[in-house]
C-alpha cells in the first residue's frame, strides 16, 4: 500500500467503497435537466454536463470519486476541416477567465458565429463496436460493455444536408467515457473531409510551472484510442492522437511562456483528407477517456486494466499455447496430440514453419483444414504464422516512404496488399483456422504513391491503411479467430500482444533467460492483465545460443524447463513454447502437466490482476501478489528465490484490493490455513522458506 492510496482512502466519502474493489451500484444514465436547459452523463464515478442552448457545449466533467473538476473552460465539441475550411461544432463564447469556470457564467455565453449549431439530442445505451464470436477459452465479460450513450446532433445553415453527430458513451462501474464524430452527408455534392478533431477539452493542468519543465507531469485524465499501432502507442498507457497543446486563450496561467499543456486535442496525426459521397457518412476514431483518482502507479494500472477488460474483453481470453516448430502434418499432429494430452489449448504453427497463409493451392487447403479439424476434434486449436510489415515486396508495392518504421514494409493500399487480405480471409474461410499469429502488424507508416488502388496519396495513406487492418482484426473477431499480434491493437479487436522483450535474450544462457523473464512479465504487468502478453520459451534453438540457449533435450534440462514453466503458470502468462515437442520422458510429462494443472486448478485467480510486490534482480526474492475481490481465492502470491540457497523472508503481503479488511486466512502451498490479522495498511506479514532456484505460492481467502 503507497501513502497516496491511503490518502485516497481518507477522501472517500463516509460509506463509499473504492470502485476498484466493489463495483458502484448506480449505473451509466443520461438526465435533461427540468428546464431542459442541460443534459448530465453519469455513473456515479465521472459526471459530464453539457448545456445545449444557445448551443451545445461541455461545461462540467467532474470525477465524483475525488470530488475534483477536470474542466476549466469551455470549447467546441470537435473541429471539421471541409472542403479546406475549418468549422466549429458547437461550443460557447465569452469566457474571459480560463484557470477556472464559474456556473453563473454560462448564462452570459454566446453561440459560436459560423459553427455548425445543436439541432437536437438521442440518448440509449451502448453498442458493440463490433461482433465478437466468443471461443472455448472466452470468459463471461459483457460485450458490449453495459452503459449509456448520448448523441449530440450539428447542422450548419450555409452547409445544408452536411450534418455532423457527436457520439459519447459512458460505461457502469468504469470512469470512462467515450467520444467519437461522425460527418452525414445529405447533400447533393460529395464533401472532402480533410481533418478534424474529435475532442477538445480545456482540462484543468495537471501542475504550475513557471518555467517550461523537461517534462510535465502526466494529469488525472488518460486518453486511448482504437487508432492505434506503433506510430501512435509507443506506451500502452498514452495515445498520440492525445494531443497535449497550450490553450491561446488561458493568459492567467504560471508558466510564463503560457505553454501549460492544458488544452486536449484528438486528432490523427495526418488525414483522413476522406471523400464522403452523397448519402454516405464518416466516423472517425474513438477516444476513450480515463479519470484517475490517484498518482500511484499501481492504482493507475489497475484502472487502465479495468478498462481493457470492459472494452476489449477478448483480451481476457488466455489459452495455453504452443508454438510447434514443423508444419508437416506429422509434427502437427504429434504436438496436437502433447497438447490434448497435457492440457494445452492452442497450437500455432510459428515463424519458419514452412506453414505459408498466402498458400491457395486447394490441395494445401486441404491439408491444414484436416489438422484444423484434428485439433478441434482434441480441444485444440489451430492456426499459424504470417509476416506483414517489414517485409520487402517490390517497388510498386511497397509504401513510398523515405523511412518504414521496420526499413521496408508493403502498403495495405497497394495492389499486393489487397491480394494478401483477400488470400487470409479466403485461407480462414477455407480451412477454419482458430489463430492469426499476425507479426509486424500495420506500424502506421504512410505512404505517398497516388497509383496504389487503395489510397489517393499521402493524406489518406494512414487512414484507410488502419481502416483496412482493424477491419480485418475485427473479421476474425467476429468469427472467433484469435489474433496474436505484437503491436497495440486490443480495441481493434486483437487479443495479445508481447509482455515486454528483446528478441536476443532468447539466444542466451538457460538461467538468464528465467529471471530476464520474471522481469519481463513484472514489467508487463503494470498496464496488461496476465492474458494481454504472451512470453517465450526456446525448447530448441531460436537464433543462436546453440544447447546453452535451449531446453532440449528436455528431459536433461528438466530443472530449467520447470523453472520456464513455473515462472509463466504462476503469474498466470502464456508462453510461446517453441519446439518440436511438449515433453519427452515421462518425466517431463508430470511436470508439464502439474504445472498446467496448477494453472487450471486456479486459473480464475491467476487471470487476475498483479501487485507488484518486489521485482526480480538476483539479489534476493522476488513476488508478485495475484488480486481478485469477486473470487474465493482472493490472492494468490508467488514468492521466487532467485540465489543458490534456500531462503527465509518475512514479507508484507499487500492485501487492499482483495477487499478483505480484518483478518485473512492464508495457506502456503496449499497446506493448513491460518488466520491472520490485517494491519493498519491492509497488509499481512508471511512467512515463507524458499529452496534455492526455486518459487513458494501462498494463496488467501
Ligand atoms: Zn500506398
Amino acid at each position: 500500500m503507497r501513502p497516496t492510496a491511503l490518502l485516497l482512502l481518507a477522501a472517500l466519502s463516509a460509506g463509499a467503497a473504492d470502485w476498484l474493489i466493489a463495483p458502484p451500484k448506480e449505473h451509466a444514465a443520461v438526465r435533461r435537466s427540468t428546464d431542459g436547459r442541460e443534459v448530465t452523463l453519469s455513473n456515479g464515478l465521472i459526471r459530464r454536463v453539457w448545456r445545449l442552448t444557445p448551443d451545445a457545449a461541455t461545461v462540467a466533467f467532474d470525477n465524483l470519486t475525488t470530488g475534483a473538476s477536470l474542466l476549466r473552460g469551455v470549447k467546441p465539441e470537435a473541429e471539421v476541416e471541409l472542403d479546406g475550411h475549418r468549422y466549429s461544432v458547437g461550443g460557447l463564447k465569452g469566457q474571459e477567465e480560463w484557470a477556472y469556470l464559474r456556473r453563473e457564467w454560462l448564462d452570459g455565453m454566446t453561440a459560436s458565429p459560423g459553427a455548425f449549431h445543436f439541432t437536437g439530442m438521442d440518448s440509449g445505451t451502448t453498442v458493440a463496436r463490433f461482433a465478437w464470436k466468443r471461443a472455448p477459452y472466452s470468459g463471461g465479460q459483457p460485450w458490449p460493455p453495459p452503459g449509456a450513450s448520448l448523441t449530440l446532433h450539428f447542422a450548419l445553415d450555409t452547409l445544408p444536408g452536411v450534418k455532423v453527430d457527436v457520439h459519447y458513451e459512458m460505461y457502469d462501474a468504469l470512469p470512462v467515457i467515450a467520444k467519437w464524430i461522425a460527418l452525414k452527408n445529405d447533400s447533393p455534392r460529395p464533401v472532402r473531409l480533410n481533418r478534424f478533431v474529435n475532442e477538445i477539452l480545456a482540462v484543468v493542468e495537471s501542475e504550475s510551472a513557471v518555467e517550461d519543465p523537461v517534462r510535465w507531469r502526466p494529469g488525472s485524465l488518460q486518453v486511448d484510442s482504437d487508432y492505434s499501432f506503433i506510430a501512435t502507442h509507443a506506451r500502452p498507457d498514452e495515445n498520440a492522437v492525445a494531443h497535449w497543446e497550450s490553450d491561446p486563450n488561458y493568459r492567467t496561467q504560471v508558466n510564463y511562456s503560457l505553454k501549460t499543456p492544458a488544452l486536449l486535442r484528438c486528432y490523427p496525426p495526418l488525414g483522413p483528407d476522406a471523400i464522403v459521397a452523397p448519402g454516405d457518412a464518416f466516423e472517425t476514431f474513438r477516444v476513450f477517456e480515463l479519470a484517475h483518482d490517484s498518482t500511484d502507479r499501481e492504482r493507475r494500472g489497475l484502472a487502465q486494466r479495468r478498462m481493457y477488460r470492459a472494452l476489449a474483453p477478448w483480451s481476457q481470453e488466455n489459452p495455453i499455447l504452443m508454438h510447434v516448430r514443423q508444419a508437416d502434418p506429422a509434427s502437427v499432429k504429434l504436438a496436437i496430440d502433447q497438447c490434448a494430452d497435457v492440457g494445452f489449448e492452442m497450437v500455432i504453427m510459428t515463424f519458419g514453419s514452412g506453414f505459408s497463409v498466402e498458400n491457395e493451392d486447394p490441395a494445401y487447403l486441404e491439408r491444414i483444414r484436416q489438422l484444423v479439424d484434428y485439433g478441434r476434434a482434441r480441444g485444440v486449436a489451430l492456426g499459424g504464422y504470417s509476416l506483414l510489415a517489414s517485409r520487402h515486396i517490390d517497388a510498386g508495392d511497397d509504401v513510398v516512404n523515405p523511412a518504414p518504421i521496420f526499413g521496408h514494409s508493403p502498403c495495405l493500399g497497394s495492389r499486393w496488399g489487397e491480394e494478401y487480405f483477400r488470400k487470409l480471409r479466403h485461407f480462414i474461410e477455407t480451412t477454419g483456422l482458430a489463430v492469426l499469429e499476425h507479426d509486424g502488424s500495420y506500424p502506421g507508416d504512410t505512404c505517398a504513391s497516388t497509383s496504389h488502388p487503395g489510397h489517393r496519396g499521402l493524406d489518406d495513406s494512414q487512414w484507410t491503411q488502419w481502416k483496412t487492418i482493424s477491419g480485418f482484426y475485427q473479421w476474425c473477431r467476429a468469427r472467433g479467430v484469435y489474433l496474436n499480434v505484437p503491436d497495440w491493437y486490443f480495441l481493434e479487436g486483437s487479443n495479445k500482444t508481447a509482455m515486454g522483450y528483446r528478441e536476443s535474450n532468447w539466444s542466451l544462457p538457460r538461467e538468464r533467460q528465467v529471471l530476464l523473464a520474471r522481469q519481463n512479465i513484472y514489467d508487463g504487468t503494470w498496464d496488461k492483465t496476465p492474458s494481454m502478453g504472451w512470453m517465450f520459451v526456446p525448447l530448441v534453438q531460436y537464433q543462436g545460443g546453440g544447447a546453452a540457449a535451449t531446453l532440449e533435450p528436455l528431459k536433461d534440462h528438466l530443472d530449467y524447463y520447470e523453472r520456464h514453466l513455473e515462472t509463466n503458470f504462476t503469474a498466470g502468462v502464456q508462453a510461446c513454447y517453441r519446439g518440436p515437442r511438449l515433453y519427452d520422458s515421462p518425466e517431463t510429462r508430470a511436470v508439464v502437466k502439474r504445472w498446467v494443472d496448477f494453472y487450471k486448478q486456479h486459473r480464475a485467480i491467476l487471470d487476475s490482476d498483479i501487485i507488484h510486490v518486489r521485482r526480480p534482480d538476483g539479489r534476493d526474492y522476488d513476488a508478485i501478489l495475484h488480486v481478485n475481490p469477486a473470487l474465493r481465492e482472493k490472492a494468490l502470491a508467488v514468492v521466487n528465490n532467485p540465489l543458490d540457497r534456500p531462503i527465509t523472508r518475512t514479507i508484507r503481503l499487500p492485501l487492499y484490493y482483495t477487499g478483505l479488511t480484518d483478518t485473512a486466512m492464508v495457506r502456503i502451498e496449499g497446506g493448513a490455513a491460518r488466520k491472520v490479522a490485517l494491519a493498519r495498511d491492509y497488509t499481512v506479514p508471511v512467512t515463507v522458506t524458499v529452496p534455492a532456484a526455486g518459487a513458494v505460492w501462498v494463496t488467501v481467502e
